[in-house]
């Protein structure tokens, strides 16, 4: 006989509410208010201090480990067993919204919540964590602490990392009172569930509330240098022109003409960061500097189009006579989810009459990074306004986030209760 819970909605919604107040800021672009709680800052670290309390308050046992994720457990009566764990991010983008990442910690917690409420015991243990540095914004690569967690990327290497202004990840870790002393490669999950915002428009062309996902497409950011060289706006001839800028430009464009053309799939390609060197109105540009972010649901393809990119880099190099340097930020695969969990969630659902479709996720997720260790899956929440994301004008409703949490508890009371 299955048991199962239900949320309390109105719980959850006050506690997605109260901390999107943690790095609030007046969007200019929107006129809304929105969550800049970049990793690792005094916002960062505010969030962070608040969901400990809520994890305390719930009973739990909190640890953080050394890059600065953050675990809290529900005892279960063998612990020797290995544990379920739950959980996503509360780090933000510059101009984020309320429930990216925070919906799946805050959902995790208001799970324990629920159980402690019923009264319910476990087999294993079930824990709730937030992993550091999912954005990528601040440090530059994505996923950070998921990564270390999963041995991706050393632990001494991550805490190296700097961000704009020259301070380290490790440096902030301290200052903030994150450092902690848990191991970072934690104990081998029994399985892993995230529940997260969609990010995207398929739930709710669908209808539904719940996404199943299948896995995460493949994910690759590069950073180009050109360098060109200065000359005279009015006196250098176009034909002799070194003209970084142009250059960029035209990697933009044909980063566009990839994803228009059919050669390689699915293919999306933004350039996020543009910027000449210089900038004077009558010099030609010296240098310029642009990131490039590829996504891919198929791994050859990703490669295909790597690969065009550098010869269309080699040819404008060429043809200007500029020199290119590339850097490699970050690079997925292809991340497909645990079969057999994407089918407990889909029963899941079920049971719990909502309807539900399977995706695959465009955006990039801590769940990927966890796959590697223990079977992983995803819930997706539906959003409004097409889904959007990483704006103030992200938005999924109370219901949805609720269905979504009770998809994630109820699934988790199973793997729970697992032999
Ligand atoms: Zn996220």
């Amino acid at each position: 006989m299955t048991r199962m819970v239900r949320i309390n909605r109105d719980r959850l919604w006050a506690s997605l509410m109260e901390l999107k107040q943690i790095g609030a800021y007046h969007d200019q672009a929107t006129g809304l208010r929105g969550v800049r709680r970049l990793a690792l800052t005094d916002a960062d670290a505010q969030a962070r201090r608040r969901c400990v309390d809520w994890m305390l308050q719930a009973g739990l046992e909190v640890r953080v480990d050394r890059i600065g994720n953050v675990y809290a457990t529900r005892p279960g009566r063998d612990r020797s067993l290995p544990c379920v764990l739950m959980g996503s991010h509360i780090d933000t983008v510059a101009t984020g919204g309320a429930f990216d990442g925070t919906l799946g910690v805050l959902g995790g917690i208001e799970v324990m919540r629920t159980l402690n409420d019923a009264g319910i015991q476990t087999l294993r243990d079930i824990e709730v964590g937030f992993f550091t540095e999912e954005e990528g914004v601040r440090f530059g690569t994505d996923m950070l602490g998921s990564a270390v967690t999963a041995g991706r990327i050393p632990l001494e290497v991550a805490r190296k990392l700097t961000d704009e202004a020259g301070k380290t990840v490790g440096d902030e870790l301290i200052r903030i009172g994150f450092d902690g002393e848990a191991h970072e490669r934690r104990p081998v999950p029994h399985a892993y569930l995230e529940c997260h915002i969609e990010q995207g428009p398929i739930l709710a062309g669908a209808g539904v509330d719940i996404g199943i996902v299948e896995g995460v497409q493949s994910i690759s950011w590069q950073r180009l240098t050109i360098h060109g060289e200065a000359a005279h706006a009015g006196t250098t001839p176009i034909a002799s022109r070194h003209d970084a800028g142009l250059a960029a430009a035209s990697v933009v464009v044909e980063a566009r003409r990839m994803c228009d053309s059919s050669d390689f799939g699915q293919l999306r390609a933004t350039v996020g960061n543009l910027g000449i060197g210089g900038g004077q109105t009558n010099v030609i540009p010296r240098q310029a500097t642009l990131t490039i972010d590829l996504r891919n649901p198929a791994d050859d393809l990703m490669t295909a189009a790597e690969q065009h990119l550098a010869s269309y880099a080699g040819e404008l190099a060429a043809q200007h006579g500029v020199r290119i340097a590339w850097e490699r930020m970050a690079k997925t695969a292809v991340v497909p989810f645990h079969p057999g969990i994407q089918d407990l969630l889909a029963a899941t659902a079920d049971d719990l009459g909502l309807p539900y479709v399977r995706v695959m996720s465009g955006a990039g997720h801590d769940a990927q990074e966890i796959a590697a260790i223990c079977p992983t899956a995803m819930v997706f929440v539906a959003g409004e306004n097409g889904g959007i994301s990483h704006t103030p004008r992200e938005y999924s409703s109370p219901g949805a986030c609720a269905n979504g949490t009770d998809v994630l508890a109820n699934a988790v009371l199973r793997l729970a209760d697992q032999p």
